[in-house]
């Protein structure tokens, strides 16, 4: 038995859109993504992007802050987002955050703020809602902008709102390790009504290689389904984890999209444009986004409960702010490394390093600040499975193997 680290819960009939636009594109030609997120999102008009972070491109390009302004991003992150910062020519200035939601923490934020900040980039991190109200009560005060990264938070909301309306602008990914799974693409969201004429420039890989972008995303996401994922990726997880004991963490690089590449920057052309039949995936995928988060949430609630009298196993509090749409789930443990190889060993695949305290990166040098908690988390924390798609019996496999590492831990 095997459980993957992540799993969509697609259906067989998402795949629809996909093949008829293939052998029928214009079926797909006259959708509308404002139509489709409106329910969700209605403060907001929505476009669709080649990837999550031409949203944050576009948003940049709108915007036209000055060379140089400063841009108060969570220090606990994904490397790509600061660095679409840098290459805009704009200064991140890195906020650490809260431990227990992993999102920004509005009194480190108090203390970054000068006359030179323009833009706060809030990320609600594996789907926890960050503090809005004290952030936005900050950026109000001081005149700043506010633009959410809602890569991981289709289906969280504070209140009655949905992510992604507190601010003038958000991002949302529909990669194929995301909540919403599109074969790629993404969004961007303005809410302020000056900006919504806004028509982004054209970017996209050309036809040929389009073609090639998509289909690579369909294939990976074939993969990841359970039955498939134990004959295909669990292999070549273990086979990286393996070569990176001895110190070659190529193939774990390759596999692992959240790796820190030093050497990266964006090509808006790089990847396959936004395809109307995304729309129609978003729609389908939306349709079922609350039965997704339920039982996501009911798996976090379940591993939660059972964990809470592990010390080893120390747990977020993805509520603090909001309703949090469970789509990761991770813990702190002090001994994370051997913890995320004794799971593997045992058929649990999970991931040690999601993302990285941004602001001790080497590639980040020149704006390097001290972020402790986000420090922490990168040392610390570890993403476990909490997908739809597990089972009962699985769920318990997982529960048995923590409370078994932590109780092997306890008595050394
Ligand atoms: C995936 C992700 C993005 C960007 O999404 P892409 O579609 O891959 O460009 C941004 N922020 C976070 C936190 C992400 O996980």
């Amino acid at each position: 038995m095997m459980i993957p680290r992540h799993s969509v819960g697609m259906k067989y009939s998402d795949y629809w859109p996909y093949i008829a636009s293939r052998f029928a594109p214009w079926i797909y030609r006259s959708q509308d993504i404002s139509a489709v997120t409106a329910s969700l999102m209605p403060k907001a008009t929505t476009l669709g992007t080649p990837t999550g972070r031409h949203a944050l491109w576009y948003f940049l390009d709108l915007k036209d802050y000055p060379l140089g302004s400063e841009v108060l991003i969570s220090a606990y992150n994904y490397y790509v987002v600061v660095r679409l910062v840098v290459q805009a020519g704009l200064v991140p200035v890195f906020v650490d955050i809260e431990s227990d939601t992993l999102c920004m923490d509005p009194n480190d934020l108090a203390k970054k703020i000068t006359p030179n900040s323009k833009l706060i980039i809030t990320t609600h991190m594996f789907g926890n809602p960050a503090d809005m109200p004290a952030i936005c009560e900050l950026a109000n005060q001081n005149n700043i902008d506010i633009f959410e990264d809602c890569a991981h938070a289709v289906g969280s909301y504070i209140g009655e709102t949905h992510m992604g309306q507190f601010g003038s602008g958000a991002l949302f990914s529909f990669g194929v390790a995301k909540i919403v799974n599109c074969f790629g693409g993404g969004m961007l969201a303005l809410t302020d009504n000056n900006d919504k004429a806004y028509q982004p420039p054209r970017h996209g890989a050309g036809f040929r290689h389009s073609m090639t972008d998509t289909f690579a995303r369909v294939l990976l996401t074939t993969i990841y389904h359970p039955k498939i994922y134990k004959m295909t990726m669990l292999p070549l997880v273990k086979w990286g984890n393996a070569l990176s004991r001895r110190g070659k963490h190529w193939l774990r690089n390759l596999i692992s999209p959240s790796k820190n590449d030093g050497a990266w920057f964006f090509e808006p052309d790089k990847r396959a444009e936004f395809k109307p039949f995304m729309v129609s995936m978003l729609s389908r995928q939306l349709s079922r986004i609350e039965e997704n988060v339920s039982k996501r949430r009911r798996n976090v609630s379940k591993m939660k409960s059972e964990l809470v009298h592990h010390p080893e196993i120390q747990l977020l509090n993805e509520d603090k702010h909001g309703h949090s749409n469970g789509s990761y789930f991770g813990v702190y443990c002090e001994s994370k490394q051997q913890l995320s190889e004794y799971l593997l060993a045992h058929n649990v695949d999970n991931n040690p390093q999601e993302f990285f305290d941004c602001s001790a990166l080497a590639q980040f040098s020149e704006f390097k600040a001290d972020c402790p908690n986000a420090q922490y988390a990168s040392q610390h924390l570890i993403r476990l499975p909490s997908q739809p798609t597990l089972e009962a019996h699985q769920l318990n496999t997982i529960i048995r193997l923590l409370k078994g590492f932590s109780t092997d831990h306890a008595r050394k």
